[in-house]
């Protein structure tokens, strides 16, 4: 039998009476450069005032490339929880403080 734990609070799940929840994660980044990077270079080309700031980006572009490379800017992430921490997760996906003050009293 496989044992699974969450991994937010570390809690054993026991499969036979807890439900395991699995959270995806999938980060990549937003690059839309392969059919309009064509485009775009032309319009920059046709202007003369850009051509050196196109020549600029574009050697940037290679550096970063090869610097980078395109597997390192993507994960796919994937976590077991509880049910507990899966109801905190939905409510706030980002583990972000939220925007209620709890300490705005009235004294
Ligand atoms: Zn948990």
């Amino acid at each position: 039998m496989l044992h699974y734990s969450c991994d937010a609070c570390k809690r054993p799940i026991k499969t036979d009476t807890d439900v395991r929840h699995v959270v995806k994660i999938e980060v990549f980044p937003a690059v839309e450069d392969q059919s309009c990077g064509c485009d775009e270079a032309e319009s920059l080309a046709a202007d003369a005032d850009n051509l050196e700031e196109m020549q600029d980006l574009l050697e940037r572009l290679d550096e970063s490339d090869e610097a980078t490379g395109f597997d390192d800017a993507t994960r796919s992430l994937r976590f077991d929880l509880c049910d507990a921490c899966r109801q905190r997760f939905v409510k706030n996906p980002l583990g972000l403080k939220n925007g209620k003050q709890l300490d705005f009293s009235n004294n």
